[in-house]
């Protein structure tokens, strides 16, 4: 992962709080075998999910893993500050692996030794969770000292239910599960006329732009008449009034094949 604001504390001070995040944990918490006992949660952020393993399954070694240092800290111990692809552990060294909110942030490169990596670590299950049929340009923000646009959040990735069947070759997807409170999402459609030519940009509460580091934002792009990006704001508004509610959240349980 680049270097961004998830090298914040101010970021963990609020993540991973609110009844979503409940449901989460206790979804990940359902999809573990009651036999796992060695489990590592990569990504672990400030270890909600972490917490809740331990708290319901006192048998359980949960061992976190973050590229953050501040959320490390915040994170239930034992928790190590490192990051896929290359983590510090023996092949199989866990009954099952959680990798929750990280495959979406890697590019092609990274993503491909990430899941490698995943491979090599799970004995017999892997829990991934990414966010469910994300529209990427709907979070886009503008950095206003080197006008590159980036995802608010780092993601470079959207992931639908077909998406997660090839994910890890080596294992067969057995169960999928979408969470987190319905909530109607700007249509790509929407998204991209909002931006392109609209001009107009996310709002983001923290922001680090990831090509030059600033955390300062515009929120229309000078060059584009304001009118335009209020027009294509409102259009978008409208088709977003009329769109599904979808859960933000699909998480996977895998299983590993077996040899015959
Ligand atoms: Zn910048």
């Amino acid at each position: 992962m680049r270097e961004t604001m998830y090298h914040s504390d101010a970021v963990w001070q609020q993540y991973g709080q609110g009844p979503d995040y409940c449901e989460r944990a206790a979804v990940v918490l359902d999809l573990i075998p009651e036999w796992a006992q060695w489990i590592l949660d990569v990504g672990c952020g400030s270890g909600d999910v972490l917490r809740a393993l331990t708290a319901a399954r006192q048998h359980l070694h949960a061992i976190g893993c973050d590229s953050s240092y501040v959320a490390c800290i915040r994170a239930p111990q034992p928790v190590i500050c490192a990051a896929l692809p290359t983590l510090p552990f023996r092949d199989k060294s866990f009954d099952v692996v959680v990798c929750l909110e990280v495959l979406e942030h890697l590019d092609e490169e990274q993503y491909v030794a990430a899941v490698r990596e995943v491979d090599r670590l799970a004995r017999y299950s892997v829990v991934i969770g990414v966010p469910y049929r994300e529209t990427l340009q709907a979070k886009y923000v503008l950095c206003a000292s080197c006008l590159n646009s980036s995802h608010a959040d780092g993601h470079v990735r959207s992931y639908s239910i077909g998406d997660l069947y090839n994910l890890l070759p080596a294992f067969q997807l057995c169960k999928i599960v979408l969470t987190g409170i319905k909530k109607k999402r700007q249509s790509k459609i929407g998204s991209w006329l909002t931006m392109r030519i609209g001009g107009r940009y996310y709002h983001p509460k923290l922001f680090c732009c990831p090509y030059c580091g600033s955390d300062s934002f515009l929120e229309q792009r000078p060059n584009v008449p304001p009118l335009l990006g209020k027009l294509t704001a409102l259009l978008c508004h409208i088709l977003t009034m009329y769109a599904r509610p979808m859960p933000y959240w699909i998480i996977g349980l895998y299983e590993r094949r077996r040899a015959y």
